[in-house]
């Protein structure tokens, strides 16, 4: 089924295959085995994408990626009910638990992967076309040499595959969270490069990736830089700058995300209370989050999400639909299974 953003109306008419009661879930479709090789759900990527309703619609992808336990499922949560609520009161209720891509306290980490939710949403924009969009959350650990390449490859594949990629940090856009950037989307471009500019025999052409969002949680710096867009737009100016006197390392780094994406942007987000950080009986309820948290989010959201400031998927400049996304997907996994 999809579910039509305009009237907050679901339907059933497509085939998905959501598990029990058919009710809308994540969909694992990219998970790395033992032997650190990748799997595609091809089945299950098709069940979402192939819809007949929707699979030649154009198709926007909005992905949350970065270290594990940073609140990416926890934000995506809220992506979900933006979506199906779309009205003034879609942040929720006081004491609602907050559910969706699974999201959850301690410190364990989970399988390396990518999940899609199994809804697509139909959005229309002010010119009358329609946009199918997907929302997809990664796991990643980043919590031993083994995984760095794992951790690489969800990145590349989600960075590619979506048209806004949120690259999710906490605290600080640190030098280490720039150089993993790097690796990761050089990991991703040069894949990315073979595929589309092979049949061209034009090996050396640039393909730009699309949007980038720096996300910085847990922000406690306001009175430099204020929480939101505005101020994260002025941090990263900051954090971005080449300057002569920089060490040449520290200018690379920062010409290549210049160069990588079509478009860079920032956004502040304060800290959600004690509660949501520490307390393991936490169910995601609003009457337990920072009043400055779910400001952000009524911020940030829409901004990402609004039909106007969605970006549909682009490759090397020609626009996606849902079928040709699955093609993509295809291709590019093929590069990682070694
Ligand atoms: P993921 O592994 O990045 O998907 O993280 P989860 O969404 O599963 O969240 C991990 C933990 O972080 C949960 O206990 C959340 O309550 C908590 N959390 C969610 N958002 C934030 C945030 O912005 N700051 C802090 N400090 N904790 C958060
Ligand atoms: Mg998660």
């Amino acid at each position: 089924g999809a579910v039509d953003n305009g009237d907050a109306r679901t339907y059933m008419n497509g085939e998905v295959s959501t598990g029990p009661g058919n009710q809308p879930s994540p969909v694992r479709v990219v998970c790395a085995t033992s032997e650190h090789t990748f799997e595609l759900d091809t089945d299950a990527l098709e069940s979402v994408l192939l819809q007949d309703d929707l699979k030649d619609l154009p198709v926007a992808v909005v992905s949350v990626a970065g270290t594990f336990r940073k609140g990416k499922s926890f934000l995506l949560d809220f992506m979900l009910r933006f979506m199906y609520r779309k009205n003034k009161f879609w942040l929720g209720s006081e004491n609602e638990p907050l559910t969706g891509f699974k999201w959850r306290g301690g410190s364990e980490r989970e399988t390396t992967g990518i999940e899609i939710w199994s809804e697509i949403f139909l959005s229309h924009r002010a010119d009358g076309t329609q946009v199918a969009i997907l929302l997809m959350d990664t796991q990643g650990a980043f919590d031993s040499q083994s995984t760095i390449r794992d951790c690489a490859t969800v990145f590349a594949l989600s960075t590619m595959t979506s048209s806004m990629q949120v690259y999710n940090l906490t605290q600080n856009i640190q030098e280490d969270d720039l150089q993993h950037l790097q690796l990761f989307t050089e990991y991703g471009r040069l894949a990315m490069e073979e595929i589309v500019t092979k049949p061209f025999q034009q090996l050396h052409v640039i393909l730009p990736l699309q949007n980038l969002m720096f996300l910085v949680r847990d922000w406690s710096f306001p009175y430099e830089f204020p929480y939101g867009n505005t101020g994260g737009k002025h941090f990263l100016e900051r954090r971005l700058k080449v300057s002569d006197t920089q060490h040449e390392e520290l200018q690379n780094v920062r010409k290549h995300i210049h160069r990588c994406f079509s478009n860079v942007d920032c956004f502040l987000l304060p800290h959600p209370g004690l509660k949501v950080a520490t307390n393991p009986n936490f169910d995601g309820s609003l009457k337990d989050i920072s009043i400055e948290f779910k400001q952000g989010l009524m911020n940030l959201i829409p901004h990402l999400l609004l039909p106007e400031n969605l970006a549909i998927k682009e490759i090397n400049g020609t626009k996606l639909t849902c079928r040709s996304l699955v093609e993509y997907f295809k291709a590019y996994i093929k590069i990682y299974q070694g």
